[in-house]
């Protein structure tokens, strides 16, 4: 699991679903994956992450999961 302390979002890839189709890395709009040399999608750029949720969606496999965590709530005063 990878997280993003900028846009407070976690992703995490299981790869034992994952089959290697690409459909993450074609609709991620700001590239943050990859396949790797095995054909499993892998996080390259945690930090490009806006949490759009589109490789979630759009995973046949259910292989990826996006969560948006709060470790960066400020409160105010
Ligand atoms: S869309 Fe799902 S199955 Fe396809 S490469 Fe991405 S994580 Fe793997
Ligand atoms: S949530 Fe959006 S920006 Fe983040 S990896 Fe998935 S498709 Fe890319």
């Amino acid at each position: 699991m990878q997280m993003n302390k900028t846009a407070e979002v976690e992703l995490s890839i299981d790869k034992d679903w994952c089959k290697g189709c690409g459909i993450c890395v074609a609709f991620c709009p700001k590239q943050v994956l990859e396949l790797n040399h095995k054909d499993k999608s892998e996080v390259v750029r945690i930090e490009d992450c806006i949490a759009c949720m589109l490789c979630e969606l759009r995973c046949p496999d259910l292989a990826i999961q996006v969560t948006k965590t709060q470790t960066q709530v400020e409160t105010v005063k």
